[in-house]
């Protein structure tokens, strides 16, 4: 199967061959982000409408939609312009009246002929004591009742579209699909008892009344776990395919590692000891390694990457280590090289300073095996970057990158291990739509005798208070990061606000007590501020987020960030761990631009209440939704319709098991439900991931 089946093609038609849909209204749709017959069946309605005929207005609590038949009566015409027709009827109790306004006289006297009577539903409401009922939704004579819908669906709407226009559309597109073989495993059908597909969607869209329209339905169910399984199975068919591209077997024989963890003052954490055994099965075996080593910060990681690149030294083999910017490459570089020491490997740094001759020499040491670990930026990944047998590669702080981002990365690595380290917290929902094509190690430990890092809010409106507390502390020899608000809008803002709150803490804190880093330095200066911090000589250093994650200047103990409500929790949280990692006790102070809202509030007390990476991000997570906790743009996470990844994360549990499982059973996909997954890929526009199946 090549193609898209042509028992398909139907939903992916235009949406012209709908009933009642025209170009202009084709247009309209797609601000919907409806394009196809196959995007409405997954427009699912909102909320409903209860139009079940009722014996008189009375019984419903106005404003409210009312259904009941009248005897219609007198047509008041409007007596000047502007004013309201007004036909007045009469129900089983109560009289009332029918309002329109602009409207043709001889259209509502052949709609409503006096005398006879007529089933009318619309909003009701009151005024004035009167009953009154303005442009009603239906008109029907009694014998139609049967046509009436005892719960009318409700759409999401968009200018130029009806719901009239939608529910006749998304009828027409009903009628459009066709059967189909089952796809979800059948245990887990029977289990859940949900409907088949085409019943589920059919359901989906005639709700009987509002418990209908809940998540917990199992036709909504269903429908959701289909996003997920589409998903779940294209990371699944990613992650197949790269196992399948011949590893090498990295087998190290712990000459390199023992020295190293021999003379570490420290134990492992268990958390660290299971990592590092789950990477070197990985890395042993023939398939090739794609794993996401996940940790707060200080969990830890830099030790389980090292062994991880020593073992591919053993191994013969060399390794390399790429951060996301080049103050963090250098950190990785500073950090790594005492330990590295010890086992007697050489590391060397390479960044997009390297020029010229020194450059050609690295390069040259890379391609003939001398430079046993290479940590970098983004340099390492140039074409004229060739290693003589790279065996691992090591991306820390992947979470900038997306799925599809990973996957190209992945591709250039040739067969050499990749292993993705990240320090969010990613929730497990997040986690497993994100990276659900990699196998994941969780430091979930800390190492013993960390100090709390004590946190506070404050507004701006004691600034000063602040500074002067500030002073003291600097008086008393500590040091303190200050992040000034994160202004989303304009670069150029923030450098202002940023460049005016160096300005004043250095006229009241000492001109050479102060330094400043923002993202527009040359990368030289960027390197010289902080080196100064490093050393102590400034003792405060003002900065837009460019301080970066992993950051490390154990002195310093105080972290001011200043318009905190501006920040993600994520983030809030990775700042935060820029103190707490020496010795001394850290404080942390969360500045707010007052007045604070509701959200806000608790979610900056969320911080300050907890300093557990993972719960603040599922928390983030439910106060603030999915594309927001790591930024829509760059998360990389797939849009679903129906699915609710924050709810429903059992559910894409579920499936990801369950990919994995039937792939593991049918690589090619060539079962009946192998055959009929590809349907469902094919039907949910997971094109790509067809061309992964494994074939032969
Ligand atoms: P991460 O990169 O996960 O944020 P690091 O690897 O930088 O964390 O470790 C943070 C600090 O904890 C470092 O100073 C490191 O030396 C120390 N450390 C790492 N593992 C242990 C351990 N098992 N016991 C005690 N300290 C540890
Ligand atoms: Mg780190």
């Amino acid at each position: 199967m090549t193609g898209r089946p042509e028992f398909l093609f139907p939903l992916f038609g235009a949406l012209e061959g709908l009933d009642g849909i025209g170009p202009k209204t084709a247009k309209n749709l797609a601000a919907l982000d409806v394009e196809t017959p196959r995007d409405l069946l997954f427009l699912l309605p909102q909320s409903g409408i209860d139009r079940r005929l009722r014996r008189s207005v009375r019984d419903v609590l106005p404003p409210h939609v009312a259904t009941v038949e009248v005897e219609i009566g007198n047509h008041i015409p409007p007596r000047q312009r502007g004013r309201p027709y007004r036909v007045i009827v009469q129900d089983a109790e109560q009289e009332f009246q029918l309002v329109f306004f602009h409207a043709r006289g001889e259209y509502l006297a052949s709609l409503l002929p006096s005398g006879q009577r007529r089933i009318v539903s619309g909003r009701v409401e009151v005024r004035d004591s009167i009953y009154q009922m303005a442009h009603p939704d239906l008109v029907l004579k009694p014998d139609e009742v049967d046509t009436l819908p005892e719960f009318e669906p409700v759409y999401p709407l968009t200018a130029g579209i009806t719901q009239k226009v939608l529910q006749r559309a998304i009828a027409s597109s009903l009628s459009r699909a066709p059967d189909v073989a089952e796809w979800i495993d059948a245990q887990q059908l029977a289990r859940a008892g949900w409907p088949t597909w085409r019943e589920a969607l059919q359901s989906a869209h005639a709700p009987a009344g509002t418990a209908d329209l809940s998540t917990e339905t199992p036709a909504r169910q269903r429908l959701a776990y289909d996003e997920f399984l589409a998903h779940q199975l294209t990371l699944a068919l990613a992650r197949a395919r790269r196992r399948r591209s011949a590893g090498a077997q990295t087998r190290g024989d712990g000459s390199r590692v023992q020295p190293v963890l021999a003379a570490l003052p420290y134990k492992p954490t268990t958390a660290q000891t299971r990592a590092i055994a789950e990477i070197s099965a990985d890395m042993a075996a023939e398939h090739k390694m794609n794993r996401l080593l996940q940790g707060d910060v200080g969990s830890g990681k830099t030790l389980v990457a090292l062994v991880a690149l020593l073992t591919a030294v053993e191994a013969g083999g060399q390794g390399a280590l790429m951060a996301p910017t080049e103050i963090l490459a250098r950190q990785h570089m500073e950090g790594l090289a005492p330990l590295a020491a010890e086992a007697g490997v050489t590391l060397e740094l390479l960044t997009g300073r390297d020029k010229g001759s020194e450059r050609q020499r690295k390069l040259a040491a890379l391609a003939d095996g001398s430079i046993k670990i290479l940590v970098g930026t983004h340099a390492l990944f140039q074409r004229d970057v060739q290693f003589a047998d790279l065996r691992l590669a090591i991306i820390d702080e992947q979470h900038r990158f997306g799925v599809s981002q990973r996957m190209a990365l992945g591709e250039k690595g040739a067969h050499a291990d990749i292993l993705v380290m990240t320090a969010t917290p990613i929730p497990r929902s997040l986690a497993l739509s994100q990276y659900g094509d990699m196998d994941v190690s969780l430091l979930d430990e800390k190492p013993p005798g960390r100090q709390p890092v004590t946190t506070s809010l404050a507004s701006t409106e004691r600034l000063d208070e602040i500074v002067a507390r500030l002073q003291q502390a600097i008086d008393e020899g500590r040091q303190a990061y200050w992040v000034c608000p994160l202004v989303e809008e304009s670069e150029t803002v923030a450098l202002t606000a940023a460049q005016s709150r160096f300005e004043q803490l250095r006229a009241v804190l000492g001109a050479d007590r102060v330094g400043l880093v923002h993202g527009q330095l040359a990368p030289a200066d960027k390197d010289a501020a902080m080196a100064r911090f490093v050393a102590g000589d400034t003792r405060v250093l003002v900065a837009t987020t460019v301080i970066e994650v992993g950051v490390n200047v154990p002195d310093a103990t105080i972290m001011v960030i200043e318009g905190a409500e501006s920040f993600g929790l994520a983030q809030l949280h990775q700042l935060r761990g820029r103190v707490g990692r020496g010795s001394g006790a850290s404080t942390c102070l969360l500045l707010y631009e007052p007045p604070l809202g509701e959200v806000a509030e608790r979610r900056l007390k969320l911080m300050r209440d907890s300093d557990d990476g993972f719960r603040i991000s599922e928390e983030d997570l439910a106060i603030r939704g999915a594309g927001d906790v790591i930024g829509t743009a760059q998360s990389g996470l797939p849009r679903f319709r129906i699915a609710d990844l924050e709810r429903q994360a059992d559910l894409m549990a579920i499936a990801q098991s369950d990919a994995r499982k039937l792939l593991h059973d049918d690589p090619g996909l060539t079962s009946a439900r192998g055959k009929a997954a590809r349907v469902l890929l094919w039907l949910m526009e997971q094109d790509k991931a067809i061309r992964l199946i494994h074939v032969g």
